[in-house]
């Protein structure tokens, strides 16, 4: 097949409208209750020159729009849709749980599980945000293997949510465990970035790949291979390899945990606007991917929690401003003003 290049997944006024508003009375008067600003920041939707969104374009034939056809769900049946989790007053929180050390440090550990923390309380505006107590590899019982190609620790994913289910707390709407072992879902596959289920309510995703040299031949994560005895040793997890939480790094594990809760909350795959909410079938086409979701993606998040929309930028924005100042790793790298401010002065520019 010819590689795709620069396609533009355009939709007309007329659909956007119809999956953002939908023909249903009830909702239309719901959407009629949003208060004047928020509907302006809707309508941005439909507008062809609008600068906060945009169509989707695709890139390559490897595109997640291309390689996984789905069908594409609009607010309507995102609203209906009788299996969706919804957050009650008794299950309202979040819990992350980092299994293995996510830093070079305790502290950085420590300091880098509490931004995501208080990314996913901006993100998810309304919900409760908790940690629980870091667990390390060996807790959890999870199988491990040295990946044949890649020779790094991978830990398997469906033991993790075996194990998540387990700890559960009884107020947990989700619990999401956040690793940089890498994962793998069974024997023969090579990899998986996360996984989850909506039903239980558990999800784990690792970061491992989000370092800048994962792909790299320098990659310092590359182990010798098991011999049959060791496969049952933990101690291979002692001082292992953890890539340096740069703000790419950061900005790659926000999106991922923003987006991967947002498939818990019954968010499917976005295929109207360019959003967080779009697959990604490769690391190039989740960095493409924006921090923020489109309206339709939006509505259905503050009809699951029920935020005011402002409330909730104002949150983000405080989160992004509060990344500036100092902070546990030592070197703050030149890439943070780069990568954080930029979704500071889109939301700047909404507000105006
Ligand atoms: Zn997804
Ligand atoms: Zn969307």
């Amino acid at each position: 097949m010819r590689p795709v290049i620069m396609q533009v997944f355009r939709h007309s006024e007329q659909t956007l409208k119809r999956a953002l508003i939908s023909k249903n009375p009830a909702l239309v008067s719901q959407y009629e209750k949003l208060d004047a600003r928020e509907q302006q920041l809707m309508k941005e939707a439909f507008q062809p020159t609008s600068d906060l969104y945009g169509p989707i374009i695709l890139q390559s034939q490897s595109d997640w729009i291309i390689s996984h056809p789905e069908a594409p769900q609009d607010f309507e049946q995102f609203f209906s849709n009788p299996y969706r989790k919804i957050p009650s007053p008794e299950k309202h929180s979040i819990y992350l749980l980092a299994i293995g050390s996510l830093g070079n440090t305790r502290v950085i550990s420590e300091e880098y599980t509490k931004w995501l923390k208080g990314y996913c309380e901006a993100f998810f505006y309304g919900m409760n945000v908790k940690l629980l107590e870091p667990i390390s590899v060996s807790a959890t019982r999870c199988s491990f293997r040295v990946n044949d190609h890649t020779r790094n620790l991978q830990i398997h994913a469906g033991h993790i949510l075996k194990f998540l289910k387990k700890k559960k707390p009884e107020d947990a709407f989700c619990v999401v465990g956040v690793t940089m072992i890498d994962l793998y879902p069974r024997d023969s596959w090579n990899f998986v970035f996360g996984q989850a289920s909506l039903t239980d309510g558990v999800g784990i995703f690792s970061f491992a790949r989000y370092g800048s040299d994962f792909y790299s031949s320098h990659y310092k994560g590359t182990v010798k291979k098991l011999h049959k005895k060791s496969s049952n040793d933990y101690a291979i997890f002692d001082n292992y390899f953890i890539p340096e939480i740069t703000s790419v790094l950061l900005l790659r594990s926000c999106k991922t945990l923003s987006h991967e809760i947002g498939h818990i909350f019954g968010l499917r795959h976005c295929q109207w606007l360019t959003c967080l909410m779009q697959g990604s079938n490769h690391l190039e086409e989740a960095d493409r991917r924006p921090l923020n979701l489109c309206p339709i993606c939006l509505r259905k998040l503050q009809c699951a929690i029920g935020f005011n929309i402002a409330e909730r930028y104002k949150a983000l924005v405080r989160w992004i401003d509060d990344a500036d100042t100092p902070r546990a790793t030592p070197k703050p790298s030149c890439e943070d003003n780069v990568h954080l401010p930029k979704p500071v002065e889109a939301f700047q520019d909404w507000k105006e």
